[in-house]
């Protein structure tokens, strides 16, 4: 039997990458202990504020409320949770029961948008569209556009001045991973634990308190609390994205070289400084054309995907 490095009582869990064994007290305590530095030291969360959290009813989500629900008294804060559903079959409907049933628990006020209202389609119907076939373009992509379009949005028109969103460690070095891959420098000055102020009106700024717990840790704490949350919330596209694959890349380092996770974050850190200061002149920034939203071009995705989709519509080319 393996025992707590601190008290030895019986070990919940061995973390490789500091070489501890902790028992459920101490695990739990180190969890909150993390997301306390995390907010602390990245200065996610100041007093007055007005924060909408994103939730879908698994694991992550779950404990970014409970967290955020435990600290409002403390620090002043107002919150409220906003879910989407993305319309996936045997999925979302699923999660989002527990997401409902968290907040009525907790007293949090929650909103439901869908991509059905907001986009005029849900997913599952995007996906046999012949704008996302033939061009080939994976479901990720197109719903994280959309999704992403919708929470600042709503938060925006809901009063909250943060968005925090469950993104956990393994989440963070999938996208700089990803990101790193890819070479989209501008992109990637978007990615840590709370976007950079773009000074501009229309944008939310994200906050990511979790980055620092890796996604099993996330898992176990939820199970140790007695939370119900959704067991199943892996989006059944997930698979398909090229996440997936770099997911695997990551898990397979992790376990040869335990730590790797929070070395790909810290160095990514560092360079991000180094650039937000080169980078320091004011963008400027453009507004779409239809929707008014934020955007680099003329029009934005979101606008733009819902035009490509409502002449799928008109067309029958669905
Ligand atoms: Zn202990
Ligand atoms: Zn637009």
């Amino acid at each position: 039997m393996t025992l707590c490095s601190f008290c030895n009582k019986k070990a919940v869990i061995t973390r490789k990458y500091e070489g501890i064994s902790l028992c459920k007290n101490h695990f739990l305590y180190s969890v909150e202990k993390k997301l306390r530095k995390t907010i602390r030291q990245n200065q996610l969360i100041k007093r007055d504020d007005c924060i909408s959290i994103a939730i879908s009813g698994g694991k992550d989500s779950t404990l970014l409320l409970w967290f955020l629900a435990s600290i409002q008294k403390k620090y002043k804060i107002k919150i409220f949770a906003i879910s989407i559903d993305e319309g996936i079959k045997n999925y979302r409907k699923n999660t989002l029961k527990y997401a409902k049933q968290f907040c009525k628990k907790y007293n949090i006020k929650h909103y439901l948008f869908s991509f059905k209202k907001e986009i005029g389609m849900n997913l599952d119907k995007i996906m046999k569209t012949k704008y996302t076939k033939n061009q080939n373009i994976a479901a990720c992509s197109v719903c994280a556009v959309i999704r992403r379009y919708i929470l600042n949005k709503k938060a925006r028109e809901l009063g909250a001045n943060k968005l925090a969103v469950g993104h956990n460690l393994d989440d963070e070095s999938q996208s700089i991973f990803i990101n790193y891959i890819r070479g989209d420098v501008k992109r990637g000055m978007r990615l840590g634990p709370i976007s950079p102020n773009q000074n501009n009106v229309n944008f939310v700024p994200r906050i990511k308190p979790l980055i620092n717990i890796p996604e099993k840790e996330i898992a176990l704490f939820c199970v140790l609390k007695n939370f119900e949350f959704s067991l199943n919330d892996e989006c059944p596209y997930a698979r398909t994205s090229f996440r997936w694959k770099i997911r695997d890349i990551i898990l397979d380092l992790e376990q040869n070289s335990p730590g790797t996770r929070f070395s790909i974050i810290k160095n990514f850190e560092k360079t991000r400084k180094i650039l937000e200061l080169k980078n320091s002149k004011k963008e400027k920034i453009n507004f779409c054309k239809i929707c008014g939203e934020a955007s680099g071009k003329e029009y934005c995705k979101f606008c733009l995907i819902k035009k490509t989709l409502a002449m799928a519509k008109v067309k029958l080319i669905c």
